[in-house]
């Protein structure tokens, strides 16, 4: 049998070496953190905290009513000192809280943790997510109380917990995955416990060879969980490729992984989602992998939510020219402007490449090769996605499924022109948006 995987896709240079056998390292906080206060898809939380207030590790200072929104806690404790906007690595400026730390870490006095899984129904554990500010750690911040919860009609039958982690450099959720094994289990086992169901799968690329056999290994008495071993290739980890290659299953277009039975939580999620509930601390920390040519010391680093990223490179040394600085993968992730940006829930790496590495040299025209159709992992048409959006045949680019997009990239990334497809693609998937908006 073949290996599972989907069509289309590329092969990035990984460059996972430099960092997967780096263990997770705590790094010592920094003399303030800035919590951005919007850190999930969906309504912002509104800050419970004003300038001077003391707080602890573990408070909310942020919430609200909105079901699709999750709160906010401090990482720190100490004195909150600026409630103001800040750079964030969205690329724009949000609503920060700014914490300088008292260097204790104490924290809130009113965490504790939860019962046995036995002893907890899938309400309590779908509120304990929101409690926690559970969050998607893979990069999309999709609240998971809100995913957990299937719309009216729709039942889940499988729970997936992706651990391809295909993106080139990042290893954050191979050590997660190696040295968290009991909480990624019991992540999951809550996972299929808050949506009533019996199977899951843990689906990780074959180049993780040892958290493959770990897993197995510590499954071995379990029933119900079975570690798939997927075929390296990006995107694998996407959802809906995800969902192909281990289940043969199609999300349809325009639709969500619930269309067909499943939810698909990051191995990083299910890990905070277990030390939460074991430990009643929110999600105030994550693994965060620091790699790049101008990175001195790469590794993984245990981060507290809110440091700034300046801080963590100044941390493990920079080196070169640096010229590109990535929130993310190289491929999906976010270039910055600035290292006064801070951690987020979402942040699974900081990437610095030094000027020799950062391709340079202007689009040409495009040639009609059909390399970036033959990639597409959603079998799109990125060339004529390219010139509707360009020219803002909004109507044109709708009828060629723009929206179903999931901007990964590989299109830019194969085109012998070095055009700008997924940049300008990601602009049209706005205006189409904007224009169905309008129209309602
Ligand atoms: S069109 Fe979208 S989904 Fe297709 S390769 Fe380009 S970025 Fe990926
Ligand atoms: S890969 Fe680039 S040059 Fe080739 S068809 Fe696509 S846009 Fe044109």
């Amino acid at each position: 049998m073949g290996r599972l995987t989907f069509q289309g896709g590329v092969h990035p240079n990984y460059r996972k070496e430099i960092t997967s056998d780096r263990p997770i390292t705590p790094l010592a906080a920094p003399a303030q953190v800035i919590i951005p206060l919007h850190q999930n898809i969906g309504a912002p939380p509104e800050p419970l905290v004003a300038v001077g207030d003391l707080v602890k590790v573990g408070q909310k200072i942020a919430d609200t009513e909105a079901f699709v929104s999750a709160p906010v806690h401090a990482s720190v404790s100490g004195k909150v000192v600026a409630i103001e906007n800040r750079p964030s690595c969205i690329g724009k400026e949000v609503l920060a809280v700014v914490i300088e730390s008292d260097g204790q870490d104490t924290p809130w006095e009113g965490l504790q943790p939860y019962p046995a899984l036995e002893e907890m129904s899938p309400d309590d554990l779908r509120q304990a997510l929101r409690e926690g500010g559970l969050v998607g750690m893979g990069g999309a911040m999709f609240p998971t109380h809100v995913k957990v919860t299937p719309p009216e009609g729709k039942k889940f039958d499988l729970v997936i917990i992706n651990g391809s982690e295909c993106e080139g450099y990042l290893t954050c959720d191979h050590r997660i995955m190696l040295e968290w094994t009991e909480d990624v289990i019991y992540g999951t086992k809550a996972f299929m416990k808050v949506t009533g169901v019996d199977k899951a799968i843990i689906g990780v690329e074959a180049n993780k060879p040892d958290a493959i056999e770990l897993l197995r290994e510590k499954l071995a008495a379990e029933e119900g969980i079975e570690v798939k071993s997927l075929e390296v290739k990006y995107p694998q980890g996407a959802e809906k490729q995800l969902i192909k290659a281990l289940t043969g299953r199609e999300v349809p277009s325009g639709g969500l992984p619930v269309d067909v039975g499943c939810l698909v939580q990051n191995v990083g999620t299910a890990a905070a989602f277990a030390q939460y509930l074991k430990t009643g601390m929110p999600l105030v920390e994550r693994v965060v992998t620091v790699s790049g040519s101008s990175v001195e010391n790469p590794g993984n680093f245990l981060v507290k939510i809110g440091t700034p990223f300046g801080y963590i490179l100044e941390h493990c040394g920079v080196v070169g020219e640096p010229k590109k600085l990535i929130a993310g993968g190289p491929m999906m992730g976010v270039a910055q402007i600035t290292a006064e940006v801070p951690v987020v829930k979402g942040t699974s790496g900081i990437l610095l490449f030094d000027k020799k590495d950062v391709p340079a040299g202007d689009a040409r025209p495009c040639v009609r090769c059909a390399k970036c159709v033959d990639v597409c992992p959603v079998q799109l048409l990125p060339l004529f996605l390219m010139d509707y959006s360009l020219k803002g045949m909004l109507h044109r680019a709708e009828e060629y499924h723009i929206l179903d997009c999931i901007e990964c990239g590989c299109c830019s990334y194969t085109c012998p022109s070095r055009r700008p497809l997924v940049q300008t693609i990601r602009m049209g998937k706005a205006d189409v948006l904007a224009r169905r908006r309008k129209r309602q």
